[in-house]
């Protein structure tokens, strides 16, 4: 069966850039639509007709940012795959974007091979979670995984939990699953920046707690006197399903 192309809106001011943008996506065969403006992706968003598959974000853009229109698409539960571009040297940016649920980022200016690398790899994250699983996947990593009486779900990017039926990002999604796979295990705020979100420059790692307030919302019964993902003080995270 023919794969459809994957449809990409570009959300860029700065018209050389989109117009360079558009014309290198499309040679790799991506449909694309480009808008100006944060108002302009939102509507374009909204409407999403045909689908669109996924989004770069710039962050700097005229009226609405990246960051605040990556947090109105996620408040409007919109879950498309957000790409954003971020201004290079300010790992701040990086954490702002996730905390607003974008699902990665690249920093400004990149090379054309490294965004289409990053956005095909989202695009196979995207189908990795909403494919049903392969014997394979199976065996590394089961498709649901419950504690407490809560259900993660990774292929639906679905949580659910007592009274709770909450929609995952997929950064959210690979954060969960990243402790998962190492439950029990005291996990570095470092370990965590590099191997979930991918930021090696020497960040503020604090800033990664931002993110897991809002993972203790979904997961346990009380957020501020938390079970199940403990806070390690002057290291890190660990996560206990069965409880403390
Ligand atoms: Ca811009």
């Amino acid at each position: 069966m023919p794969q459809q192309p994957a449809r990409i809106l570009v959300v860029e001011d700065e018209t050389h850039l989109a117009q360079g943008l558009l014309f290198n996506l499309q040679a790799d065969g991506f449909e694309v639509e480009i808008a100006g403006d944060g108002e302009t992706a939102l509507a374009a968003l909204a409407k999403n007709d045909p689908r669109f598959d996924a989004v770069l974000l710039d962050v700097m853009l005229p009226g609405k940012d990246g960051f605040t229109v990556a947090r109105e698409l996620r408040e409007k539960q919109n879950y498309v795959p957000v790409l954003m571009l971020t201004a290079r040297g300010r790992p701040e940016d990086v954490l702002k974007g996730f905390a607003a649920g974008a699902d990665d980022y690249l920093p400004k200016p990149f090379d054309l091979s490294i965004l289409l690398a990053r956005l095909n790899s989202l695009l196979r994250r995207m189908a990795w979670h909403s494919a049903p699983s392969s014997p394979e996947q199976v065996i590394e990593d089961q498709p649901k995984f419950e504690f407490a009486g809560r259900c993660i779900d990774f292929e639906a990017l679905e949580l659910t939990g007592p009274e709770k039926h909450i929609h995952l990002t997929l950064m959210e999604a690979d954060f969960l699953r990243y402790l998962v796979r190492n439950q029990g295990r005291i996990i570095p705020r470092k370990e965590l920046l590099e191997q979930v979100w991918r930021v090696r420059e020497d960040t503020d790692t604090r800033a990664i707690d931002n993110f897991v307030v809002r993972l203790r919302r979904y997961i346990e019964d009380e957020p501020t006197n938390p079970m199940y993902l403990k806070t390690v003080r002057g290291v890190g995270y660990r996560f206990l399903p069965a409880g403390e």
